[in-house]
């Protein structure tokens, strides 16, 4: 197929013809009648139902999310291309407001699952009629502890809109709209936040620090708006911690991963005692650039032949291949992706930054959104975003409640991917140049999702911690982040003073609270799956497709059991950087060759 400008941009027109179509009408109303009904049928009786009138209630529950989640997820594809559209900005508020209030609606249904009974529950969720809800049932009553009564909750969810969701959205809107001007190859133009970043893979390490101080220079200068947004939401979430009863502000992230804080705790300690061999990979690319040292805008920069560029013809077949080689059926999933058209894949103006994969429901077919500028690393991005894609594909087995995998397996496919992709490169090629390029490449992804996420994962505790003695100034939140970055680059990279910034563009603050952590937490483990990959071969695929197949119907620790992991085991989290370790002594080996 040729890719000319229209297979460039996703098509939505498959969910709904236009944001002014009458189905889109109908399909509110109807949600909105029917969430009525349900509420009219099952408030106040939830807990005295049995096992045949619970299964039917969950039934219906689940046919009515799907109905009322739809048009949200097209005015978010909708809104994420086009942000500064006023069409998309007012269908974007108005269905989130609507999904806001049926949310309210709803909210009984969980909080009357919480009133059954413990002797009742225990009969529950053990009958084989409701098995397939059973994770479901249990993972809504660990919240119990923690739940306020359903006019409580209503008014939280209420005020929500114009409190925390409102300082998300101005997050979104300023960052989307900022522009930034810089001069390039000797022609001063305009550019997004996007091509920003992306420079930081330039040859030239001029327009590396260039580029990235104009980026978080902008940035400083929203200093008071920034700022506030992340005082807000930080005091949201100590409000929040205090109303509901818990001691620290990793446990709700934290019980709804259905992670004990023991095994975060573990992860991250065992992450930080490794940080030295992030350093001990920074001096030897130093070498290899020809630095006495790094600056942090070095960390990036190209070595040998990545300033190799790939067109994204050529970038999407390589991924397919890599995909392909792996299981066939997986090229089929990627694949279709872009003959359908659900991929936006070029940066422009208003469009969100960065790349997403959207998991919709098991009747719709996942989106998948990137910012395309044609580096080794944007070819690694469309493996990553297509691993989520199949990810969303493969768990179109379950219902909607079981649809989407717990948080920390949400990277599993995507990184997995990325893998099947940096192996498929270096065996393709020859050039021990290019050879070195892809190893440090991949080195520094794993860098990029163990340590720095852990770094980042760090200042936000710390941002949350101090937040409920006092507030944060933009002052305090550079020195938080100064201190954590350093931690991990020590002596052996100089940071450049406007990386104080660095935290003010982080969207995963404001958008979901502590989700680094399921970076490192996916890295290691698809480090481990990926070992057993190549140590059983093929009659390693069935599992790793039954853990992808699973999405969200079991927790994390039983749906890597098959895989002979534990996450609760010691020595399981060393053993990811063990492989890294290994990585570095093969690259080392490579340059001492060339
Ligand atoms: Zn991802």
């Amino acid at each position: 197929m040729d890719y000319d400008a229209t297979h460039l941009l996703w098509d939505t027109t498959t969910l709904y013809p236009a944001p002014s179509s009458s189905q889109l009408e109908t399909d509110l109303a109807n949600g909105a009648a029917q969430t009525k009904t349900f509420r009219e049928r099952y408030q106040g009786r939830v807990a005295e139902l049995d096992v045949a009138g619970l299964l039917e209630a969950l039934r219906r529950y689940e046919e009515l999310s799907e109905l009322l989640v739809k048009p949200q997820l097209y005015s978010h594809l909708l809104f994420a291309v086009d942000s500064e559209d006023d069409v998309h900005k007012s269908l974007s508020q108005r269905t989130a407001e609507f999904g806001n209030l049926m949310g309210r609606e709803l909210l009984f249904f969980d909080l009357e699952i919480m009133d059954i009974s413990d002797d009742k529950f225990a009969a529950l969720a053990t009958d084989v009629r409701l098995a397939g809800y059973r994770h479901f049932l249990e993972s809504v009553r660990k919240l119990r502890p923690h739940t306020l009564k359903e006019r409580e909750e209503q008014l939280l969810r209420l005020k929500e809109l114009t409190g925390v969701g409102a300082f998300t959205r101005l997050f979104d809107e300023l960052s989307a709209s900022l522009r930034y001007r810089m001069e390039l190859d000797g022609e001063e133009r305009d550019f997004t936040g996007e091509e920003l970043l992306g420079l930081l893979h330039h040859p030239d390490a001029a327009v590396r620090e260039r580029s990235f101080t104009t980026f978080l220079a902008r940035h400083e200068e929203e200093s008071v708006v920034l700022s506030t947004i992340f005082n807000t939401v930080a005091l949201d979430h100590s409000q929040e911690l205090e109303l509901r009863d818990y001691r620290h502000p990793m446990e709700p992230t934290n019980l709804g991963n259905e992670i004990p804080e023991e095994v975060v705790n573990r992860l991250m300690d065992v992450s930080e005692a490794n940080y030295g061999l992030a350093r001990d990979y920074f001096h030897l690319k130093a070498r290899l650039l020809g630095l006495p040292k790094l600056k942090n805008t070095d960390v990036y920069a190209p070595v040998g032949e990545t300033d190799r560029s790939f067109t994204f013809a050529e970038a999407k077949d390589l991924v397919l291949d890599a995909y392909g080689r792996f299981r066939p059926d997986f090229r089929e999933m990627a694949e279709a992706f872009f003959d359908e058209r659900r991929v936006d894949v070029m940066p422009r103006p208003g469009k969100s930054g960065g790349a997403f994969c959207m998991g919709m429901t098991p009747q719709l077919p996942p989106y998948v959104l990137l910012n395309y500028t044609g580096n080794l690393r944007d070819v690694a991005t469309i493996a990553h975003e297509l691993g989520h894609g199949i990810h969303f594909v493969l768990a179109q087995k379950q219902t909607m409640l079981n649809y989407h995998a717990p948080l920390p397996l949400a990277e599993t496919a995507s990184v997995f991917g990325e893998m099947l992709l940096t192996r498929y490169l270096l065996e393709r090629e020859d050039d021990p140049q290019l050879k070195i390029a892809l190893l440090c490449a991949k080195i520094e992804d794993i860098i990029a999702t163990t340590f720095r996420q852990n770094v980042l994962t760090r200042f936000e505790e710390r941002m949350h911690l101090e937040r409920k003695q006092e507030l944060l100034t933009s002052s305090r939140l550079c020195d938080l982040w100064w201190e954590e970055n350093g931690k991990l680059y020590g002596d052996a990279v100089e940071m450049i003073p406007p990386y104080r910034w660095g935290w003010s563009y982080i969207g995963h603050f404001i958008h979901a609270r502590f989700y680094c952590y399921s970076y490192t937490f996916a890295e290691l483990l698809v480090l481990s799956l990926y070992r057993k990959y190549l140590e059983e071969g093929d009659a390693f695929i069935p599992t790793y497709v039954g853990i992808l197949e699973s999405g969200g119907s079991l927790s994390p620790a039983d749906t890597v059991k098959p895989a002979g992991i534990d996450l609760a085991d010691l020595h399981f989290w060393q053993k990811g950087y063990d492989f890294l370790a290994e990585l570095i002594e093969e690259l080392k080996r490579l340059v001492q060759g060339v």
